[in-house]
């Protein structure tokens, strides 16, 4: 052990990388400050010379019970020696002191969650002969109280109140409001009470000796790795136990000896907007802490070239080269003593999505980084920042503060809204339609006959259900903001009002929904709103996206204008319209209902030929929107109670007429209630719906699939290519796609005789009950393409009701740790995924070309799609608004898995 190298200094880095090999292992060693000090050291920056004890040493530190290892403490003596040497100082030398800060660095930053200490080596020799040296005793004596301050605290363990209390009570006696107040004299006379705090608490004196001072502050700093905080921290963050902090020990330089002497903090680029112009701040006669704590108006950093011309110019050549060194946006801070420019810091910066998406582009542009690397530095949730109206962080900070958080629920479909309440889907229609409010439509759950309510609002809350209920889909699918399940809110229909933590929100009444977060605000937040193809530089970085992935990415959408939309926004396909969402329409809803209350199979036919001419116009004008590309199209899966009136509320109107003698009609709901009672099933998402309802009532998917054809025809023949897909759902066995398929592909190939044109199509099912994907080889014998309803599969291979586990326990599950992720939201790879890559194995053996995508709530899961890159889908299908970021999902997914890829790690 004693041999072991526990110490290098800053501008031994090429000996520690001949040592550990790449960059991450450096980093590990010497910590992430450590690391950056070192390296800017070797480029040739001004850094104050130093030195870093490594994390190695602080874990043997901890091992052996708060010892320093063998060896150690040598080491650091002599690394002082030669900090020395570079700096022409002496440490504890009261002719000409070397003053160092010890601060601690670990791999990952922790911003504040571990220790530091500055000025150390001060001590009163050397604080009377710098006093004098400087000719600032003001300044000296501030300095050195900050050191007995920092000392008592953060190396002996005394609380702060016993240093603030003294310091409040003399200014209090000397009138003083400000610490810009205090003299040289005072903040001396405040130095001795310092010291005369820890000889109280702790028996002995502030140690003179700057080694005493440079050993204890070093252990401290090993210590601070195991304080409450940095564990907290790193349990948060998800930051290993065992990696250790470094100590770096930096010579001090100040930037308060004079105005010929400053210090600040800036990003090489704008971390607001990208734009690639130096952006910070800086005060002249400060030190760094001042910058930061906004005690003084700081300057803009511009200013810096009029008022120091020649070290703001070293300064922009410094950061310059950072940049390119790094290859990254540089947050530095720096410090300019009697007009000597020190670099003290440099790491990448933290930016706003726009910026991230700004700077990736132009670095790329600049051949500053490689197209690939420019796709991996945005993540898809800034492009999901990008694409929602948010709101302004400001604002949420304050609501947050002024408790006016309302509530809390699943953040079903991103984006901020903001409107007046109403309870019902009629209600929230007229009053946005014809009163043009913006309007929050508030609902205990939804239904399929809320639509047209959920559509004309601004946003959606609901107090049950999760990610994938009614609500979510059709929310995300329309990018309506939503939140649902917030269980805290309970919706008084009756009375028209909400209440949570006991607070009452009147129908009329203003609430703010973030869908990104989750949150209900009362009363209304600004937001801001950005629109996609005004975002050029998104723009470029998708294009850039498609020219790497491998999977391609398709749109669920139900209307043209939906299609149209997931067209602008990249999609090459559309991978799921759900028919029956069209016959919810009000023109339609009546004559779907005749269908369904309709004994014989003619008067279905009647009603459905009724029906066919709305259905040919609505696949027109998909194939239309989707010219050349494939539109796959679902045949109805509810069941059809769905389609029905409400029975409650149709018993209470025929209880009601009864009990008044009201006969006009009353036959008729008697006749209607019967027939709704007679749909009524018990465990309906396990009963008469998809294929098996297909099977036992057909004319409805004849009439479908002709509709299909006829429009496929009609476009084809005004030069329109297109390219249908017919998908079946709910298929579990073969045996069903035998009975339906042969039926269907009947009826396509007659109209196409009929109208005299021909064009490809296919015939698929989705993939939605875990039997279809066990038997997939047999499955794939009919179907052309499969399709994963994930939003089923996930239902039925964990048993779990997609309509109510989140709201009843799955919160708990995640909370508790017995599921990683809401399955309904992120994919459970090991369980539904392991079903997904077997069905995929066994329905190419079947049928090598077999087309397969995704197209439950997944499709738009950045994770899920990294999923179904691997198991070889070819595309994923997703709402429109999430178009843009599967688009960088998929390349990114495409980059992390390419054999030998840099990327790999970052999973
Ligand atoms: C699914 O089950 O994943 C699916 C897409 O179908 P739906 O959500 O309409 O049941
Ligand atoms: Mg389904």
């Amino acid at each position: 052990m004693a041999d072991t190298k526990w110490v290098y200094l800053f501008n031994e880095v090429d000996e520690v990388e001949k040592k550990v090999g790449k960059w991450d292992n450096v980093r590990a060693l010497l910590g992430g400050k450590g690391a950056g000090l070192a390296d800017m050291t070797r480029a040739g920056v001004p850094v104050p010379p130093g030195f870093t004890v490594t994390t190695a040493a602080c874990n043997a530190y901890l091992a052996e019970g708060n010892k320093f290892p063998a060896g150690m403490w040598e080491q650091e003596l002599a690394a002082m020696k030669e900090t020395e040497k570079l700096t022409g100082k002496k440490f504890g030398d009261p002719n000409n002191p070397l003053l160092v800060s010890c601060r601690s660095g670990a791999k990952f930053s922790m911003p504040g969650m571990m220790d530091t200490v500055l000025n150390i080596g001060m001590n009163d020799a050397t604080a009377e002969s710098l006093a004098k040296m400087t000719g600032d005793p003001r300044f000296v004596f501030d300095s050195y109280r900050r050191l007995v301050e920092m000392f008592g605290s953060v190396v002996l363990g005394i609380p702060d109140e016993a240093f603030e209390h003294p310091l409040a009570e003399y200014k209090a006696k000397k009138g003083y409001k400000l610490d810009t107040e205090m003299t040289a004299e005072d903040w001396k006379a405040i130095t001795e009470t310092f010291k005369a705090v820890i000889k109280r608490e702790k028996g002995f004196d502030f140690p003179q000796d700057p080694y005493e001072q440079l050993r204890l502050a070093t252990e401290a700093v090993f210590g601070s790795w195991n304080g409450k905080r940095a564990v907290d921290y790193r349990n948060a963050a998800g930051i290993a136990h065992d990696l250790g902090t470094a100590v770096n020990i930096c010579t001090m330089v100040f930037g308060n000896m004079g105005n010929n002497s400053g210090t600040g903090v800036a990003f090489t680029r704008d971390p607001a907007t990208g734009e690639k112009k130096m952006y910070g701040d800086y005060l002249i006669n400060a030190q760094g802490e001042d910058v930061v704590a906004g005690i003084r108006n700081t300057e803009k950093i511009e200013n810096l070239a009029s008022e120091m011309p020649a070290a703001y110019k070293e300064f922009l050549d410094i950061t310059s080269k950072l940049e390119n060194h790094y290859h990254d946006m540089q947050d530095v801070e720096f410090t300019i003593e009697r007009g000597k420019l020190w670099m003290l810091q440099t790491r990448s910066g933290k930016r706003t999505a726009k910026a991230a998406v700004t700077m990736a582009v132009d670095m790329a542009n600049e051949g500053l980084i490689s197209k690939e690397e420019a796709v991996m530095r945005v993540t898809p949730e800034q492009v999901d920042t990008l694409l929602h109206p948010q709101f302004d962080p400001k604002a949420v900070d304050a609501a947050k503060k002024e408790g006016r958080i309302y509530a809390k629920g699943v953040n079903a479909s991103p984006g901020a809204a903001v409107g007046q309440i109403y309870f019902d889907a009629d209600k929230a229609e007229e009053m946005a339609k014809e009163h043009k409010q913006a309007v929050i439509m508030v609902r205990p759950f939804t239904k399929p006959d809320d639509v047209h309510g959920m559509l004309a609002a601004k946003g959606i809350l609901t107090s049950e259900g999760g990610a994938t209920s009614h609500a979510a889909v059709v929310a995300r699918q329309f990018g309506v903001p939503c939140v649902v399940g917030a269980s805290m809110v309970k919706i008084d229909l009756e009375t028209r009002q909400m209440s949570a933590n006991g607070v009452v929100v009147k129908e009329g009444e203003w609430i703010s929904v973030d869908g990104t977060t989750g949150n209900v605000f009362l009363g209304q937040m600004p937001t801001t709103a950005p629109k996609l193809e005004e975002q050029v530089d998104l723009l470029t970085l998708l294009k850039w996206a498609d020219e790497l992935s491998r999977l391609q990415v398709w749109a669920n959408a139900d209307y043209p204008k939906d299609a149209q939309r997931a067209r602008s926004y990249g999609a090459k396909g559309i991978g799921l319209c759900r028919t029956e969402h069209m016959f919810f329409e009000p023109a339609r809803l009546p004559i779907v209902q005749d269908m369904i209350l309709s004994d014989t199979s003619a008067g279905r036919t009647e009603a459905l030929d009724k029906l066919l001419p709305f259905q040919r116009a609505d696949f027109a004008g998909l194939f239309n929107a989707m010219d050349g590309y494939p539109v796959i199209i679902r045949l109805i899966d509810p069941p059809l109670h769905e389609f029905m009136p409400d029975e409650e509320k149709l018993l209470e109107e025929v209880i009601e007429m009864r009990v008044k003698g009201e006969t006009k009609g009353l036959a008729e709901k008697e006749k209607l209630l019967a027939s709704i009672r007679g749909l009524h099933e018990s465990n309906p998402m396990l009963g008469l719906r998809g294929v098996r309802l297909s099977i036992y009532m057909p004319e409805i998917v004849e009439m479908q699939v002709r509709a299909i054809f006829e429009a496929a025809a009609d476009e084809t023949k005004k030069g329109i290519v297109v390219k249908p897909e017919v998908m079946i759902p709910l298929t579990g066995t073969v045996k069903e796609l035998e009975w339906i398929q042969p039926r269907l592909i009947r009826i396509a190939t007659q109209v196409m005789e009929e109208k005299g044109v021909q064009f490809d199509y296919k015939f698929g099912t989705m993939i939605e009950i875990p039997r279809a994907a066990i038997t997939a080889g047999e499955i794939a014998k009919l179907a052309e393409f499969f399709s994963f309803g994930t939003n089923d599969l996930t239902q039925m291979t964990f048993g779990y009701s997609r309509d109510d586990a989140e709201r009843n326990f799955l919160v708990k599950y995640v909370a508790e740790g017995i599921l990683p992720k809401n399955p309904f939201q992120t994919l459970d790879q090991e369980g539904v995924g392991r079903l997904m890559r077997m069905a995929v194995e066994e329905g190419r053996k079947t049928r090598p070309s077999l087309e397969v995508g995704i197209c439950g709530e997944h499709g738009g899961d950045p994770d899920s799609i990294e999923f179904c890159h691997l198991v070889g889908n070819n595309y994923v299908s997703c709402s429109p608004f999430r178009v843009p970021i599967a688009r960088l999902a998929a390349a990114q997914a495409a980059l992390k898995h390419k054999p030998g890829s840099s990327y790999a790690e970052d999973k």
